[in-house]
């Protein structure tokens, strides 16, 4: 195998190639750096000087053009074609006798993708939206099923019966227990399913953190489990956009509205996951931002655990992170904040119970969730700890969605502020100096809204006698 250039180009081929497991031939009058210790390892063997169409006489059955001089690609190409060896120049289609694919490279399972050598640009684009589909997962799946081909094929003779195995292995657990790192499991489960003929179906729940709304903040783990949901259970928070990304034919309930004669919603949620689950469906249950930041997913997981449901977590960008992002708020500036708070307002019973005075602390960040109806509370309950009237505040609303708003000012005017731009739930509030950074980094969305100047009174007096004097 020869490799004619050793510029950039090049040394990708020579790389690509030593992956492969081949021993290349490089030809060219100077060799890189990087290639050149190759060379001197004895990983590359280098033909020095211009090219000679007799280097192709040497025990060579293919050849890569990559110089960057087209006579002398052509030239390549000419010498290979009239020896009838298999040539490939680079960005040539015309003079390639092969096409080298974009490759998405799982262990032993490899995926290759061509448009023929005329749309690279396309393949690789294409390669990008598989490599999401496909995890190292598969990759393992692959290296398990070789290593069981043997005893599969003697257990089950009949091709049918193996395809029927092969069907229910990709769409059951052992793909999930090899994405828990998990391997001793999934391959005990490999050679249990092989057993029986048709084994039951496990359900499972996967926990699903959906991110804030802009459907672009979920993980690619998150897009995988929605893409395999039986039944999708999702809170009212989770937008519109991220729910057209989950499989179409999954069954989808909202949860978390109402209670539907059970003692509470959660109640309900607990009841639709078990039943779904022991049905052998793969359940989501879907939350906003993140499943463990004030989300109930632990009480969820105690749940499934106390039935002996299996259980996955995908963590989610939390409300915290997504808002402080959209809205230009780096949380910990270093010049401003040390520390970080996340705080529930959620209840009464919540604000009274939290310890103002370390939340009154200098140089850090609070964050409240669930606070837009405690704000006055919130900050009384600050300024009486002693955290400064002029500190910054920013009231993040809709974070991250096309209906975002920040409203910013200072914790004295925290309520009213609120108030004139009628700022409602789901938002956050974000208390400290980071907080004024949004005027300056904004960039998604509007500008922050501040407070409206308030008609003083001395200037209410002056308007009423001038109206006083017109009549
Ligand atoms: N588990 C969620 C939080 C649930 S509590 C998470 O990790 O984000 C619900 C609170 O989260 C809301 O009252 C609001 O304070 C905040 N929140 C969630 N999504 C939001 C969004 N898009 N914009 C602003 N606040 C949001």
């Amino acid at each position: 195998m020869l490799v004619v250039g050793a510029g950039a180009v090049a040394e990708r081929k020579i790389e690509a190639l030593l992956r492969a497991g081949a021993l290349p031939r490089i030809g060219a009058p100077r060799l890189s750096p990087a290639l050149a210790a190759r060379a001197e390892a004895g990983q590359v063997q280098w033909l020095a000087g211009s090219f000679q169409a007799n280097w192709l006489d040497t025990d060579i059955w293919l050849v890569i053009a990559a110089t960057d001089d087209a006579a002398i690609n052509r030239e390549v190409a000419a010498a290979a074609q009239s020896r009838r060896l298999f040539a490939n120049v680079v960005d040539d289609a015309q003079l390639s006798a092969f096409h080298v694919p974009a490759v998405v490279e799982r262990g032993p399972l490899q995926i290759a993708i061509s448009s023929g050598g005329g749309a690279p640009m396309v393949a690789r684009h294409v390669r990008r939206q598989i490599e999401t589909l496909f995890d190292q997962a598969w990759g393992q799946l692959a290296e398990l099923v070789s290593r069981k081909r043997g005893l599969i094929r003697e257990r089950l003779p009949d091709l049918a019966a193996r395809r029927r195995f092969f069907d229910r292995l990709v769409e059951g657990p052992v793909l999930d227990l090899l994405r828990r790192r998990q391997s001793v499991d999934a391959q005990c489960q490999l050679l249990q399913d092989l057993a029986n003929e048709a084994p039951t179906p496990t359900g499972s729940v996967v926990l699903v953190g959906a991110g804030s709304g802009d459907p672009g903040l979920l993980t690619l783990n998150a897009l995988r489990a929605l893409n395999q949901a039986d039944v999708i259970l999702h809170d009212r928070l989770v937008s519109a956009d991220v729910l057209q990304l989950a499989r179409r034919d999954a069954d989808y309930i909202e949860v978390g509205k109402s209670a539907q004669g059970h003692s509470t919603a959660q109640d309900y949620i607990h009841a639709l996951m078990l039943e779904h689950a022991r049905a052998g469906k793969r359940v989501v249950r879907l939350k906003g931002g993140d499943a463990f930041v004030f989300g109930r997913g632990g009480e969820e997981l105690q749940f499934l655990r106390a039935h002996g449901i299996a259980y996955e977590v995908v963590p989610g960008i939390t409300a915290a992170l997504a808002c402080a992002a959209y809205a230009g708020i780096p949380l910990t500036h270093r010049d401003h904040a040390q520390q970080l708070r996340l705080v529930t307002a959620h209840c009464k019973n919540s604000l009274d119970t939290l310890d103002w005075s370390t939340l009154a602390q200098a140089r850090q960040t609070l964050v409240f969730y669930m606070g837009v109806s405690a704000l006055a509370q919130i900050r009384a309950q600050l300024l009486e700890a002693g955290l400064p009237a002029s500190t910054p505040f920013a009231l993040v609303e809709n974070g991250s969605r096309s209906s975002q708003r920040v409203v910013s000012g200072q914790l004295r005017n925290l309520a009213e502020t609120a108030r004139q731009h009628q700022v409602q739930s789901p938002a956050l509030l974000i208390v400290g100096d980071v907080a004024a950074l949004a005027d300056e980094l904004h960039w998604f969305g509007a500008a922050p809204l501040h407070a409206n100047p308030v008609v003083s009174s001395l200037s209410a007096k002056t308007l009423a006698s001038t109206l006083a004097d017109a009549a």
